[in-house]
Formats: structure tokens, sequence, C-alpha cells
């Protein structure tokens, strides 16, 4: 099944009336993944009409507020609803003191476990794993200590090649063997390759979110090959000292972390509000990379 994204916002800093600030939410067939909680989501899945309530997972990348401001209202949302699931939030230690702080105070008992997993941005680390996918953070190079997060996909099985098996006998007991990978071993001894038996398997699929960020080649080995790279773009070349002085990238930096990385498609976003029009971003991310998707609210990326 296809995995999608939805930009919820796609601004940095100050939101204007075309672009909020950041949040994407990734939906893949077992998972929904939300990247970074700006300021007032929750009206936007309204906007927007997503479902927002299966959301299981919260990666927060850094304490800038653009990243972050929108958490307490979202968990209050999810409260109202009644929601009894537990939330896992990914992020820095100290925002579960704030999340304590501010339901005392506002009086609320949430009926939900928030269950928070720090990260640190020492080195490329596994902070979440189950048998479909599996979920790194990675440092990046902001301000102030920030992650970006890579989601990839992992090889369940492999599919049977269904004319073999028709023309061969092949025990019952040997079928999840050979989707796992295991040759056949005829009863006579003879050994049939597992690359006969089953198809090629598909692309995996996969995705990085890199949110704020000067540039920063290191990043390139933790998110080698992805399918979907999204990578801030804060400002234009005409700019670049601005982006050098606050730590955040240009569109031509970011497109060539997408070729270091040989990424399939590249995401931009994170703009500063004081650009209207964007299409200068697109041309100097092309001069780097060949397939650029400038971010748009609302925007939906299947892949
Ligand atoms: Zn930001
Ligand atoms: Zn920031």
């Amino acid at each position: 099944m296809d995995w999608n994204l939805k930009i919820l916002g796609s601004g940095s800093a100050l939101p204007t009336n075309k672009r909020k600030l950041s949040g994407q939410l990734l939906n893949t067939q077992y998972h929904s993944f939300l990247f970074d909680c700006s300021e007032g989501i929750q009206f936007r899945f309204k906007e927007y009409n997503v479902k927002f309530f299966s959301i299981n997972r919260i990666f927060i990348s850094h304490f800038h507020g653009d990243h972050i401001f929108g958490v307490f209202g979202l968990i209050t949302t999810f409260h109202m609803l009644k929601r009894t699931e537990p939330l896992f939030i990914y992020a820095f230690k100290g925002l579960d003191k704030v999340c304590e702080d501010i339901f005392k105070l506002t009086n609320t008992k949430l009926e939900f476990e928030l269950i928070f997993v720090y990260l640190n941005d020492d080195r490329d680390k596994v902070i979440f794993e189950d048998e479909h996918i599996e979920v790194h953070s990675f440092p990046l190079k902001h301000r102030i200590p920030c992650c970006g997060f890579f989601v990839k996909e992992k090889l369940n099985h492999l599919n049977l090649n269904k004319e073999f098996l028709e023309n061969n006998d092949i025990p019952l007991d040997w079928l999840s063997r050979l989707q796992k990978g295991e040759d056949f071993v005829k009863n006579d001894g003879e050994i049939i390759s597992n690359s006969k038996i089953t198809l090629p398997p598909r692309p995996l699929k996969s995705f990085a979110y890199c949110s704020d960020t000067s540039f920063f080649p290191e990043i390139v080995d933790s998110i080698k090959n992805v399918k979907l790279l999204y990578h801030e773009a804060t400002f234009d070349n005409e700019h670049q000292k601005d982006a050098i002085n606050k730590l955040h990238s240009t569109a031509e930096e970011a497109a060539k972390i997408a070729t270091l990385a040989n990424a399939d498609t590249l995401l931009i976003g994170h703009f500063s509000s004081r650009f209207i029009n964007i299409n200068i971003f697109k041309e100097e991310a092309k001069m780097q990379f060949y397939n650029v998707i400038c971010a748009e609210d609302g925007m939906d990326i299947t892949f």
C-alpha cells in the first residue's frame, strides 16, 4: 500500500495567510505519524478533513515554537474526544515536564497515557521499530539541539512466483520458509535457488524529515537512497548569509543533500515568510536535483 504525506504547514517562524507553520502527517498502512506540531495544528486537520485520532506517535525535531506550540492544544483535543490509546511523543528532554505543568495548570486530567521517548543528538539511532518499519533519529545542525527522522519500511516477506508453484510440487510447510528467502531443498537433495521461486522484492518505501538545519552533509549516511526526502529550504541563494547566520538552508543546499543522498524525490518547505512567490526556490533547487516539489499547505504526496 502507498504511503501518504500530508503537509499541514510549509512556512517558517511567522504564519502567513497562505502558509502555516511546520507539521507533516505520514500515513502508512499500519501507522500514523506526526512530524512536528505547530500552533493550532488541530484546526488544520479539520480544515483538510484529515483523520487524526489515529495518530499514535509524534516526533518533535526541536523546541523552536514553530515546531512545538501545537502539542498542548492537540493533546487537549484528544482528551476532549475521549482518547484512551496511549500517545508516544519523541522529543528532547523537558517537554514532559512542560506538559505536566500545563495540564496541571489547566486542570486537565488526561484519560490516556503520554509516553515520552527522549531524543538526543549525538548519533544516528533507532528510536522505534516493529515488524513493518523502523524509525531512526539523527543529528541536524541548528541553533538548538535538533534531530531529523528517517522512516523505512522493512522487507516482511518475499512474494512467491505462482507459475513456479503451479509447475512444481512444493510442500505447504515450505512456503513460509521460501518467503523468508530460503533456498528449496528437494527430497532427492537437489537445491533450487530462492531467486527462481520468489519474485524480486518491490522497492521499499522510506521517508526522511530534515527540519531546521544548516547545510550539513554529515546527514547523508543516515538518509541514503531515501524515496521521499523532506529538507528545509528557508532561504533562496540571495539570502544565503541569513541561512548561514540562522543555521538554516537554501533551496540549492537542500538539493545538494538530495543528490548526495541519492533521493528519489525532494520536498522542500519551511519557506521564510518574506517570500510570497517561491518559484525561485524551485529554480535554484533544480540546478542541483531534478525532482523537486515545493510544499504547499494541504498538499498530499503519495509515494
Ligand atoms: Zn522552524
Ligand atoms: Zn528552528
